[in-house]
């Protein structure tokens, strides 16, 4: 899910290598939040929705916080959300921040008079939060003092939940004086109105159409089910009788390491170091019955039978590298999505239309890929093609190699046995700049907001079809959104997209 090299600093790159991991907890002091919500929130389905994407994500944000008072009623769970256990709402949100166990505790009621807090809210507050935070279908409202509308739809939901986040995250880095270290500016968010179904601020162009219930969404292959991925298969497993077929696809488990940045996994699943697959799968039969196909394999490995069993029609590619997108391009999916997050905060989403607008190969060309190899190969001391190898099949390092990495300043060591990717993924992370080098703060709202508004492209290409994304749209969480996004065109120098031979292929299976 991360930008290669070329689209970032590859100074950051290096500085982010060498320094310290444990710097940031001798920077910032946990913060205390409190989450509210209006009786309309708390019991109606879009406010539920937010409210437990909240309190998923604020757990997974130690050491910006360690404890979320949860200043609400208790109230009945209004339908079956994914990860969550039980009846009464407020308990089971507990109980999701203490099975996710990663640092922060959620508790019922207000802080003790003292601690300082940062409040965010589901539905109006009067202007006791800092936050206001509400949905209704596919718009999203900041600071509007409204409730959560009565059309549900977890894609406004969900985002809604991401974005209150960012905001969130903004006021944790003002109360710590350390908004100058992100070296970018943010802005705190006035009154705002967005649509995650065209992405309008202010007023929407588009209507705000109701989702059926029981929508066909299959065929959709997810190749990749990291941060990006598993916020999307949340999203498609909260949609009520969402049906496949679906298929996943990624050879990794998850680890106590990356629990920060997948918003699907809890503590025990890093302890059994259960395949991401199967979560996956696990989520999407529980909530909706639907048997997923699952790989725990990497795309390359299993290409061939995706395509026999039809999968290339709708690919999610959520894989970890540049390199990895363009093999998955290279096999001609009729559509192709795709996530990223910049360190900058933003969230990336594109979708190809092939011979059209720009393909991965014009976004990852050969020679950036080739340019992160090279930095990475010089900081780390190991041969480029040792990289590239790690790279391209997401190999897990030896102990040969790690031992060959230590002693060159880097810090952020892998450990023996974890895949490439794994370590190399800091995408649910934002560099700090303290003095000369960077520490990272967790922001896994960047990523979860892509993976959400994926799902809402998915759900758009099967069911609004006139209302897909045409090329790429860029959310900037820590800043003013945009209002235009640009459709990227495909170039006659792209190896995959400016080859003639690759378009007659494309026009003969899909037009
Ligand atoms: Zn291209």
């Amino acid at each position: 899910m991360q930008e290669p090299v070329a689209a970032q600093n590859i100074l950051v790159l290096s500085k982010l290598l060498k320094s310290p991991p444990d710097k940031l907890s001798e920077l910032v002091t946990p913060h205390v939040a409190v989450l509210r919500a209006s009786k309309r929130a708390a019991s109606s389905l879009n406010g539920q929705w937010t409210l437990c994407f909240i309190a998923n994500l604020l757990a997974r944000m130690l050491p910006l916080v360690d404890k979320v008072y949860l200043d609400f009623d208790d109230e009945k769970v209004t339908r079956p959300i994914p990860l969550l256990e039980g009846r009464n709402f407020r308990e089971a949100l507990i109980q999701l921040c203490a099975a996710i166990d990663a640092g922060v505790t959620a508790l019922p009621g207000r802080p003790t008079k003292g601690e300082t807090v940062i409040e965010i809210s589901v539905g109006p507050a009067q202007g006791r939060a800092n936050v206001e935070v509400a949905s209704d279908g596919w718009l999203v409202f900041l600071n509007k003092g409204v409730e959560p509308g009565p059309s549900s739809n977890p894609v406004g939901a969900y985002l809604a939940a991401c974005l209150a986040v960012a905001e969130l995250f903004k006021h944790f880095l003002k109360s710590s004086g350390l908004t100058a270290n992100l070296k970018r500016p943010i802005a705190l968010h006035q009154a705002t109105q967005f649509s995650t179904f065209d992405y309008s601020i202010g007023r929407p162009e588009a209507p705000n159409p109701a989702l059926p219930t029981g929508a066909k969404l299959g065929p959709v292959l997810i190749a990749g089910v990291g941060s990006g991925g598993s916020a999307t298969i949340l999203t498609l497993a909260s949609m009520p009788g969402a049906a496949g077929p679906f298929a996943f696809v990624d050879p990794d488990e998850v680890v106590e390491r990356n629990i920060q940045r997948l918003p699907f996994a809890t503590a025990e699943d890093a302890h059994t170091r259960r395949r991401k697959v199967a979560i996956a799968g696990g989520l999407i039969q529980q909530c909706t019955g639907e048997q997923c196909i699952l790989r725990e394999k990497p795309y390359q490995e299993c290409r061939e039978e995706m395509r026999s069993l039809g999968f290339l029609d709708l690919v999610v590619g959520t894989v970890h590298t540049g390199a990895a997108r363009r093999e998955i391009q290279k096999d001609l999916p009729r559509v192709l999505l795709d996530a990223a997050a910049t360190q900058n905060g933003e969230a990336i989403i594109r979708r190809v239309f092939f011979g059209d607008s720009a393909c991965m190969g014009c976004f990852y060309p050969r020679d950036t890929v080739y340019a992160e190899d090279k930095v990475l190969s010089q900081v780390l001391g190991l041969e480029i093609e040792e990289i590239e190898y790690l790279r391209s099949t997401n190999a897990r390092f030896t102990e040969d190699q790690v031992r060959r990495m230590k002693g060159r300043g880097v810090d952020h060591l892998p450990e023996v046995g974890e895949p490439y990717g794994d370590w190399r993924q800091k995408c649910a992370q934002l560099p700090l700049f303290v003095e000369s080098s960077s520490t990272e703060v967790p922001a896994p709202f960047v990523t979860a907001a892509a993976g959400v508004l994926l799902a809402g492209e998915i759900i758009k290409e099967r069911l609004f079809r006139n209302s897909v994304l045409r090329s790429l749209l860029l959310l900037d969480t820590l800043g003013r959104f945009s209002p235009a996004y640009p459709c990227f065109r495909g170039t006659e120098k792209c190896d995959i997209c400016g080859d003639p031979d690759m378009l007659n292929v494309y026009k003969e299976r899909w037009c």
